[in-house]
This record gives structure tokens, sequence and C-alpha cells, in this order.
């Protein structure tokens, strides 16, 4: 089954997604990471995300719907598309590479988590610079300060988990992402699940939205 795995940054997509692999084995496709690993690999896609990113803004459509498509067309199934689509442009060019590809989409689930919870979520959120582990200074550290419990790597904050560019990513996601609540709810493929809860009874849902 493919899904997609949607909400404000800090909802909890990230941490979903990493239990879905480990306990159904499925595959993630996070256009937020595979940008990541662009910029540390400073390839050309990596430079033109980067300036985007550093300020908080989307990605333009065309070079996100791009990236996704080569992944799509690798032939990846069980898949949960995670910060993807982020606007209904995006949507709908997702809707006509499916197509295309002979995919279907099962359902898109919206993790919802207010506002004031979001912005501590990200501001206290710590990732792992060398396998991405995701931390919390206060929810989830790590046992050493700065070192990652899985791999030894630095554990760093993220250059738009700062104050003030999680503000210009809210507006962002007010503004065009969640207007897809209403574009999934018009192909019966809309669930919403309430996020603010903690990780494992969300995840608990989720496995039944998906089963
Ligand atoms: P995320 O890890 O999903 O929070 O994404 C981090 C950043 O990557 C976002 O703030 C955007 O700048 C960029 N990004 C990720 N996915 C998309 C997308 N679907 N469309 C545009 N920009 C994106």
């Amino acid at each position: 089954m493919n899904i997609i795995l949607f909400g404000a940054p800090g909802a909890g997509k990230g941490t979903q997604s990493a239990l879905l692999i480990e306990k159904l084995g499925m595959y993630q496709v996070s256009t937020g990471d595979l940008f990541r690993a662009a910029i540390k690999n400073k390839t050309e896609l990596g430079i033109k995300a980067q300036s985007y990113m550093d300020k908080g803004q989307l990605v333009p459509d065309s070079v996100v719907i791009g990236m996704v498509e080569e992944v799509l067309k690798s032939g990846v199934r069980d898949f949960i598309l995670d910060g993807f689509p982020r606007t209904v442009p995006q949507a709908e060019a997702l809707d006509e590479l499916l197509n295309k590809l002979s995919i279907s989409i099962s359902k898109a689930i919206f993790l919802e988590v207010p506002k004031q919870e979001l912005m501590g979520r990200l501001t206290g959120r710590r990732v792992c610079k060398n396998c991405g582990a995701v931390y919390h200074i206060v929810s989830k550290p790590s046992k050493l300060e700065d070192v990652c419990d899985s791999c030894g790597g630095q554990v760093v904050q993220r250059n738009d988990d700062k104050a003030e560019v999680i503000e210009a990513r809210l507006k962002n996601y007010d503004e065009y992402t969640s207007p897809l609540k209403d574009y999934y709810t018009k192909s019966h493929k809309f669930v919403e699940l309430d996020g603010n809860r903690a990780t494992e009874i969300v995840f608990s849902d989720l496995k039944k939205v998906i089963s």
C-alpha cells in the first residue's frame, strides 16, 4: 500500500515514517531528506534547494516534482510520501505522475497538531548530522550531549529549525499545504489523525488506517 503522510512541520511525519519502515517494512520518500542529502553531497540540486530551505521557503514545484518522479520511476512500492505533495499544484502533478506510472495511493493521512505544540517540537528538535536520527532536547535527549546514541555522530539543530525560520515555514504551511486537506477530501483519500498524542498511540491508529 502506498500512502501520503502530511501535516505541518513538526507534526511527526518523520517519526511515524521511521516506525512504518521499522515495523511494516515500508519505504519512505521524504523530499526534505532527499534535499538534505543533496546539500550534504553538494550536488547541483542541493545548491539550488539550500537557498530556499535556509529561508524556510518552499523549493519550486518543478524542482521537487522532477525529483519525486525520478524516485517513483525507479520502481519503489509500499511507499510513504513524507513532505510531498506540499502544494495543490504538486498534488495535481503527483496524480498525473501516478496515472502515468499506474501506481495508486490509498490514503492521504493528515497529522493534526496545534501550533503552540509545533513551535516547542521544532525549536527543541535536534538531528544527527550523520545518520539523521531525531532527538528533542526535552522529550528525547541523546544520552550524551550532542552525540548520537545510534552512530556516535554529531547531534545538531537543523538550520531551518531556528525560531525565525520556523515562523516562515509555518506561514507557508498555512498558505500552501493546508489546502491539501480539501484536495484529498474530494478524492475520498483524506484521513485525519490527532498527532498531539504519544508517538506509539498515533502509530497504533496509523496502522489501523493502513491495514
Ligand atoms: P521537511 O524536512 O519536510 O521539513 O522539509 C525541509 C524543507 O525542504 C522545507 O522547508 C522546504 O524548504 C523543502 N521541501 C521539502 N519538501 C518540499 C516540497 N514538497 N515542496 C517544496 N519544498 C520542499
